[in-house]
């Protein structure tokens, strides 16, 4: 018995130069890290049961109807602009549309060089592999747009990095792999009939009320205001918010240098690439506003005269910072206590931040005790503390359930970088029960402390994270 996967590739069906058929490249000896089960139900996808999974999720077996491209894209890296890039390793299947109509790529990463891998290898390691399953599922879980893990092998053959390293495949599920970068990419060729084709077929697939390139801004602006201060709310540092890297479908996408905070620092940075840092925990509303900008110069291109229409593309993105303090206060509005936060609440936030930033306070661990009664212990200032409680028990006074509000918005399990790297050394010495162990740890984030040995920050300094990198 084989996977059975309800196809439908409409992206593979476009006319245009928006991707190169090609499939996968065997490897020597896939073996089954993990299946997504759950997920899988979720797709429709049926018969996993007896199926070769290490061979169809390495690229070894294509599964029936799969019909595998590389997509084209450009983007902005670190603020300059990369003319071509696209799936250097990627090759995404196809796409299935699943028993509630919904329409999800399915694509391997690590499957080998593409037309567009440039110096690249084509391949992954395991580390980055199984960071993105965990980190990826972990945001699931916290109610936060994101793409998905389907699966996860070792490929048998080792990739060289820094030194050889064991090889691995994550397959990715997302509801779909359109970046802000492929729509640079035809405006930036001048090929206009193909960045109506990707216009159209992203609006039918993201944004089905939208009617013009403007409507599409506006819907994807929305999703994204939304969705870079709900990883704020988190503690969440994407790490390489490129415009490659950012989705017309508002899903958090790439989970290269990625990290959750442990000390509160608004400058914090953990990606060993972001040496200005650019893509510092503060910095990302502002940079979601500039990557907004890049999507409208390109939409705008579709426009008959440019020139008329500009205004109302400026006027999209110039409303934006206004749309991210309102998201931005009603997601630590609701971490204080406050289902409906006005904006004078704005300052009692800001003072709780401030405390914890000047002494050091782990980010998830004080929302955490905000929750139960007890962050007077996670504040170094103590009579800063005390003045700050008895205004918020004073504001929070005329409010109904705030305890319900904060423990929804206040996970106490994260995937913690100390322990995402502890996985990684047991995995690569093959032991992979610590990665099924905080796997299943991730899945209810919003737990009772006691139901979880995983409200920590990293007990010795020797122990912290200070840098993550791609791979
Ligand atoms: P990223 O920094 O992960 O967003 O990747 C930027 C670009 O580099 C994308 O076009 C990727 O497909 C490509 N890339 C990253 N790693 C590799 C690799 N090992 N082989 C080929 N291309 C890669
Ligand atoms: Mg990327
Ligand atoms: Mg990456």
């Amino acid at each position: 018995m084989s996977l059975s996967i309800p196809f439908d590739n409409s992206f593979a069906r476009l006319e245009g130069p928006l991707f190169a058929r090609l499939n996968p490249e065997p490897v020597a000896a896939p073996s089954l890290i993990a299946f997504n089960a759950p997920l899988a139900e979720r797709l429709g996808i049926g018969g996993a049961e007896g199926a070769d999974l290490p061979a169809l999720f390495s690229g070894n077996r294509l599964p029936e109807g799969a019909l595998p491209i590389a997509q084209v894209y450009a983007g902005h890296q670190f603020g300059g602009f990369s003319p071509q890039l696209g799936d250097g390793r990627a090759h995404l299947l196809g796409e299935v549309v699943a028993p509630d109509g919904a329409r999800f790529d399915i694509q391997l990463k690590g499957s080998g060089p593409t037309p567009f891998s440039r110096r690249g290898d084509g391949r992954a390691w395991l580390g980055p592999v199984l960071r993105e399953y965990l980190v990826s599922e972990a945001m699931h879980a916290l109610g936060i747009p994101t793409t998905r893990a389907l699966a996860a092998v070792r490929t048998g053959e080792d990739v060289i990095r820094e030194a050889p390293l064991p090889g691995a495949i994550l397959t990715r599920v997302a509801s779909s792999h359109i970046r802000v970068g492929h729509f640079q990419y035809f405006a930036a060729q001048g090929d206009m009939d193909s960045l109506r084709t990707l216009f159209e077929h992203t609006r039918a697939r993201h944004a089905p009320d939208a009617e013009t390139p403007l409507d599409l801004l506006r819907a994807t602006i929305a999703k994204q205001a939304a969705l870079v201060t709900r990883w704020m709310a988190v503690g969440f540092i994407h790490g390489v918010m490129n415009t490659d890297n950012c989705t017309l479908s508002g899903e958090t996408i790439d989970y290269g240098p990625c990290a959750f905070m442990d000390a509160y620092d608004p400058r914090r940075v953990y990606s060993s690439i972001d040496r200005f840092g650019r893509y510092a925990f503060a910095a990302q509303a502002d940079i979601m506003v500039w990557n907004m900008a890049q999507l409208a110069s390109a939409l705008l291109s579709l426009e008959a005269d440019d020139a008329v229409a500009l205004p109302a593309y400026q006027a999209e993105v110039e409303a934006m910072p206004t749309l991210l303090r309102d998201e931005w206060l009603a997601r630590f509005g609701a971490k204080i206590g406050l289902a409906a936060p006005r904006a004078e609440d704005a300052a009692l936030i800001g003072r709780l931040l401030e405390m914890m930033h000047g002494g050091g306070s782990d980010f998830t661990n004080t929302f955490a005790a905000l929750t139960d009664g007890s962050a007077r212990d996670e504040i170094a200032d103590r009579d800063a503390y005390d003045t700050w409680h008895a205004e918020w028990q004073a504001r929070l006074a005329s409010e109904d359930g705030a305890q319900a509000t904060m423990r929804a918005a206040n996970p106490r399990v994260i995937p913690r970088n100390h322990q995402v790297e502890a996985v990684i050394a047991a995995a690569v010495a093959g032991d992979d029960a610590p990665f099924h162990r905080l796997h299943a740890a991730l899945a209810t984030p919003y737990g009772n402390r006691a139901e979880t040995g995983w409200l920590k920050h990293p007990p010795t300094e020797h122990e912290a994270v200070t840098a993550t990198f791609c791979g």
